[in-house]
């Protein structure tokens, strides 16, 4: 069986003393043992987190650089991620894709330093409402990642989230139906494109409006490994997400 996932995407928000809130909470909250967490603040304050977080729960860059270091303004690199005890990135997440115009090779790129690297890359992927409609989500979602795959071969510290873009701050969560569907495409994908030991192993997490109310019934598909979470991980109600199958 795989180990449940649940990442906290903070997005750009956040400041000192709040971010100190969230970790003092969850450091004291009854977390389930079996749920692997990983929280990711905005860059400025990954070293704030890492330093008052206990141990067990680890902490994400947003975004990484696919350069160990150089001129590269702006850029925070694997070298440095690790240095600064930061284990996990996301990348490809859709405000990326779409409002900073990353493409699927550059996210490739990114990923494949991470992995080379050692760090733990939460991978995203996901549609738009217009491609849905469309009835492109499986094809959207598996080029995503067959960029990726061109890339990078081990896929063992990868984990998949799917965040549907129509689903991301808009309160209107997948149904447990919907996702699963999708999650069952990507684990097919993945025996194909793989091989049948990423396809058992390989953590597939479901992202876009996820609370403490929906988790559950989420929760409960196959195929669904666990959560990322943006606007809840902000709030208490994030340790129920943490524990939706406890
Ligand atoms: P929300 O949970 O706020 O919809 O955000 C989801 C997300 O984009 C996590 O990466």
């Amino acid at each position: 069986p795989r180990q449940f996932f649940v990442g906290g995407n903070f997005k750009m928000n956040g400041n000192i003393d709040s971010i100190k809130s969230i970790v003092s909470h969850l450091n004291d909250a009854k977390c389930d043992p079996n749920t692997e967490i990983v929280i990711a603040p905005p860059a400025l304050y990954l070293l704030l987190a890492r330093e008052h977080l206990r141990s067990g729960i680890e902490v994400a860059a947003q975004n990484v650089f696919d350069k160990p270091n150089g001129a590269f303004t702006g850029e925070i690199s694997v070298t440095q991620l690790k240095d600064s005890n930061i284990t996990w990135t996301l990348l490809g997440h859709s405000e990326r894709r779409v409002v900073l115009q990353e493409s699927d090779a550059f996210v490739a790129k990114k990923t494949s330093a991470a992995i080379d690297g050692g760090i733990g890359v939460i991978l995203c992927c996901g549609e738009t409402l217009e491609q849905r409609e469309a009835n492109k989500t499986i094809e959207v979602v598996t080029s995503q990642l067959s960029a990726v795959a061109k890339e990078v071969k081990d896929w063992s510290k990868i984990v998949v989230a799917y965040e549907p873009i129509w689903a991301i701050g808009t309160g209107k969560v997948a149904s447990a139906a919907q996702a699963q569907e999708v999650h069952a495409a990507i684990r097919k994908w993945m025996g194909e494109e793989l091989g049948g030991e990423a396809q058992e192993k390989t953590r597939i997490i479901y992202g876009g409006s996820v609370s403490e109310k929906n988790c559950g019934e989420l929760a409960k598909e196959g195929d669904i490994d666990g959560f990322l979470v943006g606007g809840a991980s902000l709030k208490p109600a994030f340790v129920d997400i943490i524990n939706a199958r406890s």
